[in-house]
């Protein structure tokens, strides 16, 4: 089912995880609503901006997935909200720094670059849009540590 142009529901639950695991990963009617609004508002017109694929390496999660895969406990995927996205032939902190140019209304990016293979994980919700920047960082002990950044010092990155 489409939701946009270029975005289906099917990518949007999509997991390798949830497969593998036999993991139910269907929203529920707001779960819903809230992946249409994030590819409404967000994925498509950074899709339709770049003019290149992107892909969807995490979308919705049920709350079960999102234990399975490590999310945080209050994770926007769980909500539908989010989406964690890589583009093929453009880093992710390019593709970062362009969407912070957008001027899209995401409520929160965060460019996860600590790895060599980074990605975007960005996010809309429909009643607040905090406009806010973190850097995830992974430290060799494990975990994630995040540190919040202003736009200028993300397009520095
Ligand atoms: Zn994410």
């Amino acid at each position: 089912m489409n939701l946009t142009d270029h975005f289906t529901l099917e990518e949007l639950v999509f997991s390798q995880t949830a497969v593998r695991d036999n993991i139910d990963n269907k929203p529920n009617n707001g779960q819903f609503q809230n992946l249409k609004n994030l590819c409404v508002n967000i994925l498509e017109p950074v899709r339709v901006s770049i003019n290149r694929p992107i892909a969807v390496t995490s979308g919705f999660r049920s709350e079960r997935l999102n234990k399975a895969v490590g999310g945080s406990p209050d994770s926007q995927h769980m909500k539908g909200q989010a989406a964690d996205i890589v583009c093929f032939g453009m880093s992710a902190k390019s593709l970062f720094k362009r969407i912070l140019e957008l001027g899209i209304p995401y409520d929160q990016i965060i460019y996860e670059g600590a790895q060599t293979n980074a990605w975007v994980h960005i996010s809309f919700d429909a009643v607040q849009s905090r406009r806010s920047i973190l850097l995830a960082t992974f430290p060799p002990a494990g975990g994630v540590q995040y540190a919040k950044l202003t736009k200028t010092e993300a397009m520095n990155l």
